[in-house]
């Protein structure tokens, strides 16, 4: 029996070799290795691909992040200690992100369908210093944008995106609210600023470490650059106290050789999916939904429910048997993580006491039955048929 790991990046990079290595070897030949004219090119390419006026390579998703909100902070349009609105299942990086920058994430629990951020739950986890909402468009799902659009308007709160998820998922502008939304479009494309990841892993992935921010604002571009350049813009002159996380060349040199292929690489995954959520028919599991326009999802993972954690975990085994890989995403939340734990003071709580009693019961449940299978491009449909099959044999 053939295995089907969950991932193989292997596999995954193989048929572009050619262009990779071509790659390689221009960036080492140009003698010219951080924040070049392949980082320029790849800024211009992925600004255009999300429809967006800028975009500043980084280091990495989390300090895309990071750097997003601290450019807000720079130019005085956050405080220290305001509060960021978070989903409470996202991957921890989304509140790291926000402690980092001195701002205080209030966790926002989400829908059961979608996996993502609540609409109808961000009014109660409001406060006085409550002063934006950093979406998660989860799994590859773009999350309701236009009632969170809505909702950031209404109350005059920043909106940024954590897209590490979501490369190439868009809302279509008919199936959008025009008004909610001053540009209704790719994920990344609706706030103030968004940040993507290219950890490899992802649905556009380099050969290391890489990120991007991206926003239509001139200001928070420049600052973001300044921030991951030691604050500088001129050398040896500091403006800010930065950072060091830069775009180096060869990762940039690699995304823009894969970048054409996001979409076709996304319609595979959105194909597999179909399939998963046609063909399973098992009453143990329940499948994710499809959105009613496709395309506003891109499945950078597809998480099943079981009824409980027993279930979930004797599924995973089960797998593991038939040599088919499975994660979960992810298994414990943020606010169980010691990161996280109140401190005596209370000061750096994530859980203000007055609104949020501390409890996230969705993202509990959620750690405690998700269970994510393959669903990456370079799936054999013999492979789904294969999945389908052992999904369809469990029995608990
Ligand atoms: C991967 C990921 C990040 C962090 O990206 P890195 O490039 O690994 O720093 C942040 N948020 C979410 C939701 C992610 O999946």
């Amino acid at each position: 029996m053939q295995k089907i790991p969950f991932l193989d990046l292997k596999q995954l990079n193989a048929p572009y070799m050619d262009a990779l290595k071509a790659a390689a070897a221009q960036v080492v030949e140009s003698g010219w290795y951080i924040r070049g004219s392949f980082c320029e090119k790849f800024e211009k390419a992925f600004a255009d691909y999300c429809g967006v006026k800028y975009a500043v390579g980084v280091g990495n998703g989390l300090d895309g992040l990071t750097l997003m909100l601290r450019a807000e902070i720079e130019l005085g349009r956050l405080n220290a200690g305001d509060e960021i609105l978070v989903p409470s299942n996202t991957y921890i990086a989304t509140l790291l992100a926000v402690s980092a920058a001195g701002l205080v994430p209030v966790l926002v629990e989400p829908c059961e369908k979608s996996f993502n951020m609540d609409p109808a739950r961000l009014d109660a986890s409001c406060g006085p210093r409550t002063r934006g909402i950093l979406v998660v468009h989860l799994y590859g799902r773009l999350a309701d944008m236009p009632a969170i659009c809505k909702f950031a308007k209404e109350r005059g709160l920043l909106l940024f995106e954590d897209c590490a998820q979501a490369h190439g998922a868009r809302l279509s502008a008919a199936a959008g609210d025009p008004q909610a939304c001053n540009r209704p479009r790719f994920a990344g494309s609706f706030g103030a600023a968004a940040a993507y990841s290219f950890y490899p892993t992802k649905n556009l992935g380099a050969l290391g470490d890489a990120g991007m921010v991206i926003t239509d604002d001139a200001e928070i571009a420049r600052v973001v650059r300044m921030l991951g350049n030691y604050g500088s813009e001129k050398k040896y002159v500091n403006k800010y106290r930065g950072v060091n996380s830069r775009l180096d060349e060869m990762q940039a040199a690699f995304l823009l050789a894969k970048l054409p292929h996001l979409d076709a690489w996304n319609a595979r995954r959105r194909e597999i999916a179909a399939r998963y959520v046609g063909e399973v028919k098992n009453p143990l599991l329940r499948l994710p939904e499809i959105p009613a326009d496709p395309r506003e999802h891109v499945w950078h993972v597809f998480t099943l429910r079981t009824p409980d954690r027993k279930t979930r975990d004797a599924l995973q085994k089960y797998l593991e048997s038939r040599g088919i890989g499975t994660l979960i995403f992810y298994p414990i939340p943020p606010h169980r993580q010691e990161a996280y734990a109140p401190s005596p003071d209370g000061r750096e709580s994530l859980l203000p006491a007055d609104r949020l009693a501390g409890k996230f019961p969705i993202a509990e449940s959620m750690a405690e039955t998700v269970l994510s299978i393959p669903v990456s491009q370079v799936l054999t449909d013999a492979q789904v048929t294969e999945i389908i099959g052992a999904l369809n044999e469990f029995v608990f």
